[in-house]
């Protein structure tokens, strides 16, 4: 049944008690009225007649006056209309006839005692039979008034305790199954979605459960389906994140750390468990790989863990969301195996270019014999023959130097000896080096160094090597009959810039970052022109080991200017 009819079938229950409680008391008050009615209407009145008739029979003793003949004549007519008990008839019937015969005896007092003395008689007994009529019906109503009391108590009773059960239980069964709906419902609201409600009734309350179970079952499912899918991605990346030979450790956007892989720990030399979710600043104040990793910008790092040195290149990627950075992901990517092939290579290089000096060296001192004909006269082929083989030797030379000063640097081998030098020392040496070179080609060399300038903290050897590579390049990528520009000048407060501008062939802009790198050489260029590639990035190594900056500036077609900084001498630096 449903909550409405179940209502309107209470309320309605209610209603009928209380309507059979009133209709009760009304239907016993009208039978008492009516009891009371009958005793008044059929005794007392015979009751008040038979006085008034002993009234006027007891007035006198002698004959009847008219005023005595009309009351009990009056009152005789009335009792005779109004007989209810049974005998009452037959004494009333007497008391007519003594009456009749006493208003014909009034001439004889002894008849009309007598007959006055019957009279008495039948009054008293007609009397005394309303009385006890009126005893017995008084009786009847006392017990119908009991009867009506004790009935209307009963069913007043039982209207009670139903409407006090009603009082008692309704409200509850209304506001319980609310109240643990509340429940349940603030229970899914923090996502804990095991709720079902028990409502076995028939009623909305058990629909209501019916679908809040469905919705909670569904929510869980959902959750459940959605959580598993989580975990499972979860997993995969946790294991593809633990098996690689990197360390990546996550931070959030307060350096809290989210995770951190296997090697990191390693690394690190923590468990796994004493990284995550910790402040990562704590854990560095005690922990130096971690600082160096927040701290530092160093991109290439020589960790000891786990018994051996490695190699690793630090790298850190923001994670935004929604334009904000939420954290960082620090990447130290393990280099050690290409550390220990390249460190191989340039050891090889280093190796090979100091043995083959000594041969290179040796054929040029045989050429310069040949060539002074102290042993014999070479003809005008054989001297030319000579001149190509001192170039190729010369061009060896070259080329094994400038490996092995790429290999020192690689090593960290690279000695620089400091001293105060002006900038024209460095530039006459170069330019002297290069003067046949540039008359050669009839490339004009300008220079402008003026005296005036400070002395540079330098180490001279190394400086005039780049300054010669710098030249070097510039004749060789101009064109026969045009100009290099040598210009010497202060630069900020305490710096000179030496540039060299050619007017040459230019470099394409899309070269220009990959330049100073080792081995480029650009695209296109011939190979009588080039060389090994290395020339701009010793030039860059020797430059910023002396704290100084090396850049390009080129347009193609146009010519480019190749410049350096150095620190000027007595600024601090020793
Ligand atoms: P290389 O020994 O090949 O000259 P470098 O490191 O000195 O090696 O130069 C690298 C490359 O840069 C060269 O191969 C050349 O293509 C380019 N380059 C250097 N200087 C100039 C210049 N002044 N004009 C045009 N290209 C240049």
């Amino acid at each position: 049944m449903t909550i409405k009819n179940k209502l309107r079938a209470g309320i309605s229950f209610l209603f009928l008690l209380a309507l059979l409680c009133c209709g009760l008391s009304i239907f016993y008050l009208t039978r008492l009225s009516g009891d009371a009615k009958n005793i008044l209407k059929d005794n007392y009145k015979t009751v008040q007649y038979m006085k008034n008739i002993a009234v006027a029979i007891d007035a006198g003793t002698g004959s009847l006056n008219k005023e005595q003949v009309n009351l009990i004549e009056d009152n005789l007519v009335k009792q005779e209309h109004n007989v209810t008990e049974r005998g009452e008839q037959r004494l009333t019937d007497s008391l007519r006839s003594k009456y009749e015969q006493l208003k014909l005896q009034q001439n004889n007092p002894e008849k009309t005692a007598l007959l006055r003395n019957d009279i008495r008689h039948l009054l008293y007994g007609i009397m005394q039979l309303n009385m006890s009529a009126i005893d017995r019906k008084n009786a009847v109503a006392t017990a119908t008034a009991n009867k009506a009391t004790l009935l209307v108590a009963f069913v007043g009773s039982f209207l009670f305790l139903v409407a006090f059960s009603f009082v008692v239980n309704f409200p509850g069964y209304i506001a319980n199954p609310i109240k643990e709906l509340t429940e349940r419902i603030k229970e899914v609201s923090k996502r804990n979605y095991h709720q079902q409600l028990d409502f076995k009734s028939n009623d909305e309350f058990g629909e209501l459960g019916q679908a809040f179970n469905n919705m909670t079952r569904k929510l869980d499912e959902y959750e459940h389906s959605n959580l598993a899918s989580i975990l499972f991605e979860k997993k995969r990346i946790e294991t593809i994140i633990n098996s690689m030979h990197d360390a990546i450790i996550g931070l959030d956007e307060k350096s809290f750390i989210i995770f951190a892989n296997k090697v990191a720990s390693i690394l690190i030399g923590l468990p796994e468990q004493s990284l995550t979710g910790k402040y990562a600043p704590d854990i560095a104040l005690e922990n130096d790989l971690l600082r160096n990793l927040l701290v530092n910008d160093q991109h290439k790092m020589k960790i000891y863990a786990d018994n051996r040195e490695s190699y690793y290149t630090k790298e850190v990627f923001p994670v935004s969301s929604n334009e904000k950075v939420i954290g960082n992901v620090i990447i130290l990517k393990n280099i050690t195996e290409y550390q220990q092939l390249n460190d191989a290579k340039t050891n090889f290089i280093a190796t090979i270019s100091h043995e083959l000096k000594t041969p290179i060296s040796s054929i040029k001192m045989s050429l310069k014999l040949l060539e002074d004909n102290r042993i014999g006269e070479v003809n005008t082929e054989q001297r030319q023959l000579l001149e190509n083989i001192d170039e190729d030797a010369r061009r060896l030379l070259q080329i094994t130097g400038e490996l092995l000063d790429m290999a020192q640097v690689e090593t960290g081998k690279l000695q620089l000896n400091f001293g105060s030098t002006h900038p024209k020392n460095i530039v006459d040496y170069a330019v002297k080096a290069l003067k046949t070179t540039a008359d050669q080609k009839q490339v004009a060399l300008n220079i402008k160094c003026d005296e005036s300038l400070p002395d540079v903290r330098a180490d001279l050897d190394k400086t005039t090597w780049v300054l010669i590579n710098l030249l070097t390049n510039a004749i060789k990528y101009s064109h026969e009959k045009s100009a290099v520009d040598l210009i010497v000048k202060k630069y900020k407060t305490d710096e000179i810039e030496f540039s060299v501008q050619d007017h040459g062939q230019g470099i394409d802009q899309k070269y220009l970052s990959r330049i100073f790198d080792r081995y480029f050489k650009v695209p296109g260029s011939s190979t009588e022109q080039t060389g090994t590639g290395l020339g701009l990035a010793i030039a860059k190594d020797f430059i910023e080991a002396q704290a100084g900056k090396i850049g390009v500036e080129s347009e193609l077609g146009e010519g480019s200017r190749f410049y350096f900084t150095l620190k000027r001498f007595g600024n601090g630096l020793v």
